[in-house]
């Protein structure tokens, strides 16, 4: 196991500056292009498989650094760059995590390479939980898996929101209701191949920022997958269900609900992503707090602008170092007592959408303009506050966390 040090090795050091200079060269010079069409950038994510960021060994070996920081490092730099670009090539991480973490080999195998496609021919996936009355609230979704013993299909109907890659994707990994009366504990995940019948995109929505990235809702009509499509197999599915409905007979204890240790674990790389947005928007307003003149003198001369900039650079630092300390207990096994991914999470997210702010703030009119990209970071930085769980909701959980008490 890795001793905690906020030095990071040679290995690390590389990665980091490999990925910098492709935020930097590739990413950061298409992002206001690709914000403006509002569409998914295929060549970026054509150049970003090219060099071999696009692919799951990508993610897998940043995924299995021992340190926890591989990914957190990953997401900041590839943020930096531009939110939108960046979510367009992590999106199809989001599935692909879903397939790693309740999948069988052969499941692994045979989607997760479907997902990426190749560097001549690149694809990309989605993760489709979210409903239009199902947001917050996951318990309350409606899409419902029957399964058909005749012929050894389930049946997926219902609709998705929200999907990043939503109806563009090569597969789907979609949530669905198997046993109604058990809650999120009924619900089951589904690939949905390519090309299945029944399977279309809804609304693509039109959004304040990340516009680079796809986001629609996919409707699931009579969508028949095969048996071997259910992510764990229907025997493991079985017995989680049979556990289940026990407990519910017994009126027993409540088991620990495996979904909230995977968004413990999950949630430090959204942290992350917003920590990369407020870099870039500050890196931008320290600059021209030194360049831009008034008054006989560079504006970061005052106090009141300096003192700005202070606060921001501290912000920041220490949301990396609480997205650092749940990456770090994530890939260490140490229990996340404190809910301390939410706090991560929690806490750089609301950082990037203030200091995005305050850098507008700094450049002044220009700022409010399309000419520089601070705007846009603003724009960009608030969907860190609602994906993945809004603050409210991690306010809620680090407070039943702590407490011990159903909070409302
Ligand atoms: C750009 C984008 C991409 C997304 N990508 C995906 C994706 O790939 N896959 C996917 O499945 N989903 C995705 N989502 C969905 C996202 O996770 C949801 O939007 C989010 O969970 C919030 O759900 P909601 O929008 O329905 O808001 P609601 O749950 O309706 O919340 C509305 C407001 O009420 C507050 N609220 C709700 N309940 C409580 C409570 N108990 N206490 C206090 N306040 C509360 C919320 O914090 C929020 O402020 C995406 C969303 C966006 C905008």
């Amino acid at each position: 196991m890795a001793e905690f040090t906020l030095d990071l090795n040679d290995d690390q050091k590389q990665v980091r500056d490999w990925l910098h200079g492709f935020a930097a060269d590739v990413i950061r010079p298409a992002a206001s292009e690709w914000d403006e069409r509002e569409e998914t950038p295929w060549p970026v994510i054509q150049e970003a498989a090219k060099v071999g960021i696009y692919s799951l060994d990508f993610y897998a070996q940043q995924f299995f650094d021992p340190t926890g920081l591989g990914i957190p490092m990953a997401m900041e730099e590839l943020f930096w760059g531009d939110a939108g670009i960046a979510l367009s090539i992590v999106g199809t991480g989001l599935a692909a995590v879903g397939v790693l973490a309740n999948g069988t080999e052969e499941q692994i195998g045979t989607w997760i390479p479907q997902m990426y496609g190749d560097a001549n021919d690149v694809k990309v996936a989605a993760f489709c939980s979210s409903e239009p009355d199902a947001g917050s609230d996951v318990a309350a979704m409606r899409t419902r898996a029957v399964y058909d013993e005749a012929t050894d299909e389930w049946v997926l109907d219902g609709t998705k929101t929200w999907a990043t890659n939503g109806g563009i994707a090569n597969v789907h990994v979609v949530v669905a209701v198997v046993d109604a009366g058990l809650g999120s504990k009924g619900h089951a995940s589904f690939i949905v191949p390519p090309g299945t019948p029944g399977l279309s995109q809804g609304q693509k929505f039109k959004k304040h920022g990340i516009r680079a990235s796809h986001t629609a809702e996919v409707v699931l009509e009579g969508v028949r997958v095969p048996g071997h499509c259910l992510l764990g197999g229907k025997e493991k599915l079985d017995e989680r269900l049979a556990r289940a409905r026990e407990r519910v007979k017994s009126g027993g204890e409540r088991v620990k609900n495996a979904a909230m240790a995977t968004f413990e674990a999950s949630r430090p790389a959204v942290g992350a992503m917003a920590v990369g947005t407020a870099r870039a928007a500050y890196e931008v307003a320290l600059d021209y707090a030194k360049t831009r003149s008034q008054f006989g003198r560079p504006i970061i001369d005052n106090q009141g602008i300096a003192f700005q900039l202070a606060d921001m650079r501290t912000q920041i630092d220490a949301a990396r170092l609480l997205v650092w300390r749940a990456s770090w207990m994530a890939t260490t096994g140490k229990p996340f007592t404190s809910a301390e991914g939410s706090m991560s999470k929690l806490y750089a997210s609301e950082t990037a959408k203030k200091v995005t702010a305050q850098a507008i703030q700094i450049l002044g009119g220009n700022g409010f303009t399309r000419e520089y990209p601070v705007e846009r970071m603003h724009r960009d930085a608030a969907i860190y506050t609602i994906f993945e769980g809004t603050s409210e909701i991690q306010r809620l959980v680090i407070a039943r966390t702590l407490s011990g008490m159903p909070i409302r």
